[in-house]
């Protein structure tokens, strides 16, 4: 049985069977026939199928924000946020689909050569509780529009949201099957990836879920795509606007209760303005209000388990331990963890070292912009960074010398449909979104006419 649990007061909302193989058997049969039809459909038609699934999200934003809310607690405004982000993000597609898979004629020896795009059959997305339905579309919209099915294997507290997605692509004119949930325990995974219908798998989360995932699909040959955790720099030179800078720092690193692989996990500040960029955070984390996250002025709620909010203070209590200062919170009931600052933060700390996966922010000191760089690349991790400074051609110089899949100048690090996704390192491999997104999972063909 999967347990869905509210977060905020640990109420449990609804209990789910785990699928039986039997019922699995079905769903990849019916997968497969999905594909087969969607072969045969023009690219039109999948557009304004897409285009519908918009409209109904919009139509009904806050029945999913609720279900979303309630199940992995963020505030019914963020919740409300993620599900229009999908929405537009299928504008996106709908309009640029056509320009994505168009053929790449290539100037060889023969008449004519390119190279097409094409679909490969049924595509096994695993995803995380943390955006739902984010981590959801942003596999689903693009290979569904290529002519892909999916199946997903959803974290196993949101079950909810796993079948309220398959629900808005069943209603939607897809041909049944395109895109289904499995209700399903990690560990029964393997026959699925196994299965030969199945030819790709997408999996955003933990670097252990990660390895173990990759491994099963390289036993059978199967393209992965892996999104992993991160612990991203957010560095401010001394020449930043430190306003903008503070204001940028707290949102990517406290939004979502923190729990997002890109928030902005290690604040890398240039000594000279430490002190000023540690009084202006403070003063805006002061004033957030976690709590409740169903009312309009929370705009923090709670993690989503009680086990990932021990594990924080765990990482907390060890950081304090290893030297570094606690200014701010500290403290946590059940989910609800105290939006926290800690400054003084080393490279032997565990709020260093290890991903903190919540509403913890570091603080740590560089004293220049050389050991600035070396410190946001002494990870393991390589997925977003930010890097605050006024002189953007020293900003695009140092951003080469990064060692991560994003870098925003500027700006707080957050993905866009319009711009690949994806990490380096212990983050993964393979891009998500944009074009190169798109041909993940395709049969890059080519063809050649002599
Ligand atoms: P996991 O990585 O364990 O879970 C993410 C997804 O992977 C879930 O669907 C989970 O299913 C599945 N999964 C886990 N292990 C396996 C496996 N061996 N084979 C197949 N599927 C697997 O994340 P947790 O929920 O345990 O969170 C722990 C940590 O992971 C966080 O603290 C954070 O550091 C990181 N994380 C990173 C995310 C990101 O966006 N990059 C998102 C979520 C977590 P099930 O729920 O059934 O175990």
């Amino acid at each position: 049985m999967f347990k869905s649990i509210y977060p905020y007061t640990q109420e449990l909302i609804a209990e789910y069977q785990e699928h039986t193989e039997n019922e699995i058997a079905t769903k990849l049969l019916t997968g497969e026939k999905a594909y087969r039809e969607l072969l045969k459909t023009p690219l039109d038609k999948r557009r304004e199928w897409m285009a519908g699934i918009a409209t109904s999200m919009r139509n009904n934003v806050t029945e999913h924000a609720t279900i979303i809310t309630r199940e992995m607690g963020k505030t019914l405004k963020e919740a409300t946020a993620e599900v229009l982000k999908c929405a537009t993000t299928i504008d996106y597609y709908v309009e640029n689909i056509e320009s994505i898979l168009q053929p790449r004629i290539i100037t060889s020896d023969a008449q004519k050569s390119y190279v097409s795009y094409e679909p490969k059959g049924i595509i096994l997305a695993i995803m995380p509780w943390n955006f739902p339905y984010w981590q959801v579309f942003r596999f689903a919209i693009p290979n569904i529009l290529a002519g892909n099915a999916g199946i997903l294997k959803h974290a196993s507290n949101v079950s909810g949201c796993a079948l309220a997605i398959e629900r808005l692509f069943t209603e939607s004119g897809f041909p049944m099957g395109t895109f289904q949930s499995v209700l399903l325990s990690s560990k029964h995974i393997e026959p699925i990836i196994a299965d030969p219908r199945i030819q790709g798998v997408t999996l955003t989360g933990s670097t252990p879920a990660g390895k173990s995932v990759a491994a099963l699909a390289g036993k059978y040959i199967k393209k992965t795509v892996l999104e992993l955790g991160g612990s991203d720099p957010f560095i401010v030179l001394k020449d930043a606007d430190l306003k903008e800078a503070a204001k940028t720092a707290v949102q990517g690193r406290m939004q979502n209760a923190g729990q997002s692989c890109i928030a902005a996990k290690r604040w890398i500040v240039e000594q000279p303005v430490l002190e000023e960029f540690t009084a202006a955070v403070s003063d805006i984390i002061r004033q957030l209000k976690q709590g409740d996250p169903m009312q309009e002025s929370t705009n923090m709620g709670p993690m989503a388990r009680p086990d990932l909010a021990d594990d924080l203070a765990r990482q907390l209590g060890e950081s304090v331990k290893q030297g570094s200062r606690l200014v701010l919170g500290g403290t946590h009931e059940g989910c609800n963890f105290a939006p926290t600052l800690l400054t003084g933060v080393t490279v032997d700390a565990t709020a260093f070292r290890e991903e903190t996966f919540g509403p913890l922010a570091a603080i740590i000191s560089a004293a220049d912009e050389d050991a600035a760089i070396a410190l946001a690349n002494e990870t393991e991790f390589g997925l977003g960074s930010a890097l605050w400074t006024k002189d953007l051609e020293k900003a695009a110089r140092l951003a080469t010398r990064i060692e991560s899949g994003n870098v925003f100048i500027n700006a707080m690090m957050r993905s866009d449909a319009r711009l690949p996704f994806g990490g380096v390192k212990q983050s993964g491999y393979g891009r998500e979104l944009s074009l190169e997104g798109t041909h993940e999972f395709l049969n890059v063909k080519t063809v050649y006419i002599h």
